[in-house]
């Protein structure tokens, strides 16, 4: 090698010991008996430790344990895409599932009904949270372990990847009265999305005031009030206002009687919340419902906000592409686009480079695509008719509201993820 010379002498490549996993009780705060639990400890701690420890080495989200007659399915879940990783005998997968269950403080007992806990673990000096679920299936027990990296930091709209633009618009949407929705199926980051858009309200100008439990989360510059309990929703918002709160976070609406408190208050201060939904429109249809006309919707509501997970590029191996002028004006991109980025193509020699940050994957990490329905003149207008989800649809589309797929676009146009991402999502 010619530029050898110049070159320290790289030493031996050495494989690198993974320290394992370990387990710092559960989040629930009670003491786990190891002792009391030995032969089941014994059975399955280090089977335990063995599939976190390679999971988390893996980047994975999820860890998804199944028994199908004799055997048990392993799934890792890595930026939300299933990898099958192998079989284990089903005694393994109980014990490696009891002893999870017994560190999350749950009840290794029953095995009859749907539990839920976590657990506090810490790997290569990083603390991270594992929310572990058991539900009863016809061949025993289905495992699921949810990984958080505890110091990812997910905070604020910009975390999560909004635009500048969007981000602008949800602060001055926040000076004045109204409601303000988030919507999308649970376990999609809808709570997320909810807390980072209240991090977004200037907190100097504004008294933002909490109505329901933060979860642990830490805000600064956001009160709890207390809540008498003899006080319906709609007192204790009149008594926050009174109390000069200009943003009020209040608990999800999950039926008529919360959806008519928030609309009746929503002239008098601004209010934030959560809805269960599938999209935009179909939150405010089940709104409408719920109101049992549409106008105090359309007078009280500011908008319905939504997002979607979407993997991002691998930066170290992306690979740039021109794209032709028309195909880039067929797909909705500006034409000064001039570079896309896509994951390089799998290599035909068993022996070629592979990636070493997404190990061949292509993407590393995912970021959060938003949908965006704003109540305008056209749309409250509609609202106050007899408004389904095509109509509300061709009205957003009518007053150029952001909707996932532009938002989805400009993540490609800024080669943050690839088309063939983009059409992946959105075929799921
Ligand atoms: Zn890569």
């Amino acid at each position: 090698m010619v530029f050898g010379f110049f070159k320290k002498q790289e030493p031996e490549e050495e494989e690198v010991e993974i320290e394992p996993v370990s387990f710092l009780g559960p989040l629930n705060g009670l003491e786990v008996n190891l002792k009391a639990n030995g032969r089941l400890v014994e059975a399955g701690l280090m089977r335990a430790k063995d599939l976190v420890t390679d999971a988390l080495a893996r980047r994975a989200d999820t860890i998804r344990i199944e028994p199908k007659g004799p055997q048990a399915l392993v799934t890792v879940l890595i930026d939300g895409m299933p990898y099958p990783s192998g079989k284990l005998p089903k005694t393994e997968a109980l014990a490696i599932t009891q002893v999870l269950k017994l560190l999350a403080g749950l009840d290794t007992k029953d095995r009859k009904k749907p539990q839920a806990g976590g657990i506090k673990a810490e790997f290569e000096s990083k603390p991270y949270t594992l929310s572990v679920s058991s539900i009863p299936i016809a061949d025993g027990e289905r495992l699921m372990v949810r990984i958080t990296d505890q110091k990812l930091k997910l905070d604020t709209p910009a975390d999560l990847g909004m635009s500048e633009e969007m981000r602008v618009k949800f602060r001055e949407l926040c000076a004045s009265p109204g409601l303000l929705l988030v919507t999308g199926q649970s376990g999609t980051g809808t709570t997320t999305t909810l807390f980072a858009l209240l991090r977004n309200v200037d907190a100097y100008i504004f008294t933002i005031v909490a109505l329901t439990d933060l979860g642990g989360r830490k805000l600064n510059q956001v009160t709890a009030l207390e809540v008498n309990p003899e006080d319906d929703l709609a007192t204790t918002i009149a008594r926050a206002v009174r109390s000069e709160a200009n943003v009020i976070l209040c608990e999800p609406i999950q039926e008529a009687g919360i959806a008519k408190a928030l609309l009746s208050k929503a002239g008098d201060v601004m209010l934030i919340s959560e809805m269960a939904g599938k999209d935009p429109p179909s939150a405010l249809l089940q709104l409408i419902a719920w109101s049992g006309e549409g106008l105090p919707v359309a007078a009280g509501l500011k908008g319905i906000v939504s997002q979607r997970l979407i993997r991002l590029l691998c930066s170290d191996c992306r690979q740039a592409y021109r794209p032709k002028a028309d195909f880039l004006k067929k797909i909705g991109l500006p034409a000064e686009v001039m570079t896309l980025y896509r994951k390089p193509a799998e290599s035909a020699d068993p022996n070629a480079a592979v990636c070493e940050k997404c190990n061949g994957g292509g993407y590393y990490g995912r970021t959060a695509m938003f949908e965006f329905l704003e109540v305008t003149d056209g749309m409250k207008e509609l609202i106050t008719g007899q408004p389904d989800a095509n109509s509300i649809r061709a009205q957003m589309k009518k007053d150029k509201m952001t909707m996932l797929q532009h938002d989805g676009l400009r993540l490609v146009a800024e080669g943050k993820t690839s088309l063939e991402e983009l059409q992946r999502v959105f075929k799921v």
